[in-house]
């Protein structure tokens, strides 16, 4: 379950029940005078056990350890309040800090969702059965804010934060500099493509991380921590496979609204996924609802490029190719 990376940076696997994601990497950097855990597991009994098992096992005391989440994703943030103690700065971000005090409850985004198609019989289950609802953490605690190129040192490890929103609209990564370690989150995984989720108008994150994988690109790196699955090295390559994917993903969309105009789940249903099932009618309903979300963003994307429009009915929001 630990593994040491470099001397007194641990990482210690955090299951993640019955998710394709298998586990959460939590990065432990064990210093002299405080400690510091970047990314904490969801709040369940099993995320729980692992990481405290994995402290046990490093002799970390949480009394003496600071906490940085990557983004607000239950994933990473869900754990946090079981492990702050009275003097523990918890590092987060501006922008999803945002989000999660202006959080007025899930029906603003049910009701988007069902103006995109989002079948509205179900979607109080697909709510029900989101990991994000039912794994979050109970309270916030006060928040240590950094920004872009702020930095944070731990024993010998000097950390850049670098904002990599896209993801969400504030995840940030950690760049150690003479290390050449890149501390990733979900901004850049291996095995797996960070999944790139639209739920308002007013964003288009597909354009941001696309801008996001620019803005690492040249960083001299040669180990990359990510957020879940296993380490790697050769980031650029990784980038380009993951720019690939989601250009063919854009011509995939263009493909599909070639059929007429649709909305986002009808698009969604029609794309193609990496899951072993064989007809969207069978796809347990998150996965629905995290493909309805990949769409919204791609189409997002390509109505900023002006590539499609929209026509906004009562019912539903249908989306067409722009006449050249
Ligand atoms: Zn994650």
């Amino acid at each position: 379950m630990i593994e040491e990376i470099l001397p007194d940076l641990f990482r210690i696997k955090i299951p993640l029940p019955k998710s394709p994601l298998k586990y959460l990497n939590s990065y432990v950097i064990r210093a002299p005078e405080r400690n510091m855990i970047i990314d904490t597991g969801l709040n369940r009994k099993e995320c729980l056990e692992a990481m405290l098992d994995g402290l046990r096992e490093l002799e970390v005391d949480l009394k003496k350890t600071d906490l940085f989440i990557t983004h607000l994703h239950a994933d990473h943030f869900g754990l946090v309040s079981k492990l702050v103690t009275d003097g523990t700065k918890t590092y987060f971000n501006r922008p999803d800090t945002e989000i999660i005090e202006a959080f007025g409850g899930w029906e603003p985004m049910l009701e988007y969702a069902g103006l995109m198609g989002f079948p509205r019989d179900e979607l109080r289950n697909a709510l029900d059965s989101h990991p994000g609802f039912k794994f979050k953490s109970e309270w916030i605690p006060e928040l240590s804010i950094l920004s872009d190129n702020d930095t944070v040192k731990v024993g010998d490890f000097l950390f850049k934060c670098i904002e990599t929103r896209g993801h969400t609209r504030g995840h940030t990564c950690l760049y150690e500099a003479s290390k050449k370690i890149f501390v990733a989150g979900d901004h850049i995984l291996n095995d797996i493509t960070p999944n790139i989720q639209c739920w308002s108008d007013q964003e288009n994150p597909l354009g941001d991380y696309l801008a996001s994988l620019d803005k690492v690109r040249d960083l001299e790196v040669d180990l990359v921590l990510p957020g879940h699955r296993r380490l790697f090295r050769n980031h650029r390559e990784r980038i380009e496979e993951l720019e690939g994917h989601h250009s063919r993903r854009i011509q995939e969309v263009l493909k599909i609204l070639k059929g007429g105009p649709q909305n986002a789940y009808q698009v969604a249903s029609k794309m193609t996924w990496d899951i072993a099932i064989e007809s969207w009618d069978l796809f347990p309903l998150a996965q629905k609802w995290f493909a309805t979300g990949e769409a919204i963003s791609h189409l997002r994307y390509l109505e900023e490029t002006r590539a499609i429009a929209r026509e906004t009915g009562e019912e539903t929001t249908l989306f067409f190719l722009n006449q050249a």
